[in-house]
């Protein structure tokens, strides 16, 4: 008799985790947000407690060729302060989860914490603990990070309403770059290891790859202009992607045009080099940590000045359309290509 057997790969990241989340309904009523959004969310009296795990595994998401452990760590603690930040909340806590092999040595490890320690400093977060162990497959690194963020400013990516304005923060597609322009430099390299790596012309994009930034600065400042975003998700995995699970939860349509889409002049041109359309890098391409929120029309005037948020577009009533209307002012379906990372399994 034979047993069915499921490819993970049939059901995709995605997928995997909307079955969990359909087997695990929540039975406590502090459980105010179970699966499903950036971090979930505890109700404690007039806050919310905020909870993001975030693992990174060697050879799948870092390659120790190109990526230096400081880096790595401080890029670890980065993801998990920007889900917190997704959520509006403020982070204050992280544990860390370490699987380490025997190539790595104490100084790699001190070295590896030093980046978390100096994380830890610019986003005020305390490590409060962790596990540790060896690993046969490499370095792991888990980080959950806890956070706060008092009842009704809370921004679920299932709130974002018919009309609201669609904000990005920063530019978009630099990081898939910047790891394109190391993948490229790694190649030579084992061609020919006498050659010397010439990276400062890409300089912005492989420090946005190697050292990227939560924007914990955009959560402070629309909480002084006294914007509390509908909806709001950190683009981790590609614009489009993030813009998808926006249209899901929410249940609308997103419209956004290619021309509004904030893309850095360094990022056009190597996407050019790349033989890559640059909107291709904005939409899909990772790791950007940006956030990307929908504000209700009558909060325009207060962020339109902002010198770094960008109004790329508007949510409609449809959820089944989701578009971009391109410069040449035809429109494309959205589609969510960014990182899926069970296509490794
Ligand atoms: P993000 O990109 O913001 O980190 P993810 O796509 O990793 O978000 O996760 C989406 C949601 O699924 C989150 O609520 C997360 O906690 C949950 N999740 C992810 N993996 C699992 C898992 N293996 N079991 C239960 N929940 C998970
Ligand atoms: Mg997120």
């Amino acid at each position: 008799m034979s047993e069915k057997r499921t490819e993970l790969n049939d059901l995709g990241e995605f997928g995997l985790i909307e079955r969990v989340e359909k087997q695990f309904p929540v039975q406590n009523s502090t459980s105010a947000k179970g699966i499903g959004d950036d971090a979930a969310m505890i109700s404690i009296g007039s806050e919310y407690l905020l909870v993001t795990t975030d693992m990174l595994l060697e050879g799948i998401h870092f390659d120790l060729a190109y990526m230096p452990l400081q880096h790595l760590g401080y890029k670890a603690v980065v993801a998990n302060v920007s889900d917190i930040a997704a959520m509006n909340g403020k982070p204050e806590q992280i544990t860390i989860g370490l699987g380490i092999s025997n190539r790595f040595s104490l100084e790699a490890i001190d070295t590896l914490y030093a980046g978390i320690k100096a994380a830890c400093e610019d986003y005020k977060v305390d490590l409060v603990g962790g596990d540790t162990s060896s690993s046969k497959s490499g370095l792991i690194i888990s980080i959950t990070a806890l956070g706060r963020v008092d009842k009704g400013k809370e921004t679920l990516r299932s709130n974002a309403k018919n009309n609201d304005i669609i904000c990005v923060t920063g530019d978009l597609g630099a990081a898939y770059l910047g790891l394109q322009v190391l993948e490229r430099e790694k190649q030579e390299f084992l061609i020919n290891p006498e050659m010397q790596p010439d990276l400062e012309k890409y300089e912005y994009l492989v420090g946005r790859q190697l050292k990227p930034d939560a924007r914990m600065d955009i959560v402070h400042e629309l909480a002084d202009r006294k914007v509390v975003p509908t909806a709001m998700i950190d683009i981790s995995d590609g614009l489009a992607s993030e813009l998808l699970h926006i249209s899901k939860s929410s249940g609308v349509g997103i419209k956004i045009f290619e021309d509004k889409v904030p893309i850095d002049s360094l990022t056009y041109e190597t996407a050019i080099e790349f033989m890559i359309d640059p909107i291709t890098c904005a939409l899909n391409g990772g790791e950007d940590y940006e956030l990307l929120f929908t504000i209700d029309p009558k909060d325009y005037e207060k962020l339109k000045n902002h010198p770094d948020i960008h109004f790329i577009g508007h949510i409609h009533s449809d959820p089944t359309q989701n578009v971009l209307v391109t410069k040449q002012e035809t429109l494309e379906p959205l589609k969510a290509q960014g990182w899926n990372h069970l296509s490794n399994f």
